[in-house]
């Protein structure tokens, strides 16, 4: 036979918001009928297994994004390599070109540089003309 007591007060009562006065009255009643408690074993078992599957999610989700964070993290760690050896290669190209640009504007004020280019300058259009003595134009 079926129990007609008010079942919304065993899961009130599982869900930890039942009325004391409510309470005192579900008690009374549990201590009699073998339906009702049936009942409540049930849904505190399904409660059981939703909260610990709550839990697991809740875990697993904390898993997830403290994984998440550790890829995004070394990521970004990439990335800044990358971008540090980018910089440096960068900084070591401008160096070497500001090096050999001073270099060669050096070189204008060594003594003696100023008459060897004309020389070479000279010995390469001899050069040039023993190489190709006969140029002739095209026609
Ligand atoms: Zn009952």
């Amino acid at each position: 036979m079926k129990c007609k007591f008010d079942t919304s007060l065993l899961q009130a009562l599982i869900d930890d918001n039942i009325e004391p006065l409510e309470l005192i009255f579900l008690s009374e009643h549990l201590k009699v009928c073998k339906s009702c408690m049936d009942e409540l074993k049930m849904l505190y078992s399904i409660d059981q297994s939703l909260k610990s599957l709550f839990n697991e999610d809740n875990e697993y989700m904390d898993k997830l994004s403290s994984k998440t964070e550790l890829v995004i993290d070394n990521l970004f760690a990439q990335l800044e390599e990358e971008k540090k050896l980018k910089d440096i290669i960068n900084d070591s190209a401008k160096m070497s070109g500001l090096i050999i640009e001073n270099s060669s504007r050096f070189l204008e004020f060594m003594p003696g540089i100023p008459l060897l280019r004309r020389m070479g300058r000279t010995y390469k259009d001899r050069i040039i003309s023993y190489a190709i003595p006969h140029r002739k134009k095209a026609k």
